[in-house]
């Protein structure tokens, strides 16, 4: 029947998942790195196919790589980059949102210092750009190396581009920049591109007529890993900071709140990011803390303790205030009770973040899967189930390189 191989590259290291028909993982590769740039990924990328193993490899049919949001690149007409990757947390375009925003409609996802566009506007004003060619993103750039065709994303790479996502076109106000021509063409996530390149096919011994497919952005493949595929399910990511996924058939924007929303085929992927979540319970637990003492807490009984957990001032979504102080009193004697307070606390702003979602257009919560290194943590869930009032699950699959698999296999049903 065939293998479908998702690669992920995400901040800390690229991993690739292969999944047979009924969508089983078959094989897991990984490769860690931080501060990695193009020469990295390429090594990464090699190093994940020659370790998948011989079997698996001879029975690959379609690939599909999913990037960072927002990591960038300049090529020449070869596809060759001139210079480095600008990475998806730089925010050298500061200088240009003066620029954009008189381009832009108010409130758009460009307006902001790490956009795509933020990062092309710095580079046409470097003396490279002359020679430049092809703007593209890092999966377009890391999935040309497999197809070896230029100048092709997907709409989830190219939001922070500033692609039209309802009318899927570019805009005006982006047609009339001098480098429009080095824009890419856009693809719904997931389009079959090409045959992977003959010199791999002799190098890997993957099969002549395995496709290469448009990949996606590394939170969106984990969206598509979580199982949630319905109106009104979502995934709440409990890492170091809490991340909220809502899918609705309304697209909500509101750049006040960092809200703003991805195209998944005919229905939107609208969410936000608050500054609460557990990098403030690290601060104050061990990994192993947390577990046993979690396990004393009764998640049916309220805690009355009221916190804002923050590591320093300041707030986005759900409360927009820049200068929001952290709440984080009173501090009981007993830990056990003070992480209690901070459990029901962030599980108090995550359904605060669900209801400004509904209350800016989404649709009505309807359940909540949840990623992530809080998600294991079942006391939590319980409380967290009783603030959301909705079924509150584990994710099906964390991993990014699980949801790109799905992709590659053309099994994600939202965009068919
Ligand atoms: P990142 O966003 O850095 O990728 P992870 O998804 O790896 O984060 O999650 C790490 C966070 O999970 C840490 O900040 C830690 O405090 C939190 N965490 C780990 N174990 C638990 C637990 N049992 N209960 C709640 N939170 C936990």
């Amino acid at each position: 029947m065939g293998l479908s191989l998702g690669i992920d590259f995400g901040t800390s290291g690229a991993r690739a998942i292969a999944i047979d028909s009924s969508k089983n993982i078959v094989a897991e590769v990984h490769y860690p790195f931080t501060n990695a740039n193009f020469q990295d990924w390429q090594k990464a990328l090699f190093y994940l196919l020659d370790n998948l193993g011989d079997s698996v490899r001879s029975e690959l049919k379609s690939i599909a790589i999913n990037g960072t949001s927002s990591t960038v690149l300049l090529c020449d007409n070869w596809g060759n980059p001139l210079s480095e990757a600008i990475l998806y947390n730089d925010g050298r375009g500061i200088a240009f949102l003066e620029a954009i925003k008189a381009i832009a409609p108010p409130h758009h996802p460009v307006i902001s210092a790490t956009s795509s566009l933020a990062k092309l506007f710095w580079w046409s004003q470097q003396e490279i750009f002359s020679q430049a060619h092809y703007f593209l993103s890092q999966a377009d750039w890391l999935a040309f190396l497999l197809h070896g065709k230029l100048g092709i994303s997907d709409y989830h790479n190219a939001l922070k581009l500033g692609y039209d996502l309802e009318n899927l076109c570019y805009p005006h106000w982006l047609e009339n920049l001098p480098m429009f021509n080095l824009l890419p063409e856009i693809f719904t996530p997931g389009t079959a591109i090409d045959t992977i390149k003959p010199d791999l096919v002799t190098r890997f011994a993957i099969p002549k007529d395995c496709l290469i497919y448009t990949g996606t952005t590394d939170s969106i493949a984990a969206f598509l890993a979580s199982g949630a595929n319905s109106l009104g399910a979502a995934v709440t990511s409990l890492g170091s900071t809490l991340v909220l996924k809502l899918l609705s058939s309304q697209k909500v924007d509101d750049s006040n709140y960092g809200i703003y929303s991805h195209r998944l085929g005919n229905l939107w992927l609208t969410g936000g990011a608050s500054n609460t979540g557990g990098a403030v319970l690290k601060k104050f637990f061990s990994n192993q803390e947390l577990r046993n003492y979690s396990l004393a807490i009764d998640g049916q009984k309220e805690s009355n303790l009221d916190y804002y957990p923050l590591l320093k001032a300041g707030e986005r979504f759900p409360i927009n205030d820049p200068f929001l102080p952290a709440k984080l009193t009173p501090r009981p004697d007993n830990p056990r009770e003070f992480l209690h307070g901070l459990l029901e606390s962030i599980a108090r702003i995550e359904a605060l973040g669900y209801q400004r979602l509904q209350e800016l257009g989404a649709n009505k919560l309807q359940r909540v899967y949840s990623a992530g290194g809080g998600a294991k943590n079942s006391t939590w869930r319980i409380i967290r189930q009783r603030h959301l009032g909705v079924p509150v699950l584990l994710s099906k699959q964390e991993q990014a390189a699980y949801g790109t698999a799905l992709l590659a296999q053309q099994s994600v049903t939202l965009l068919k």
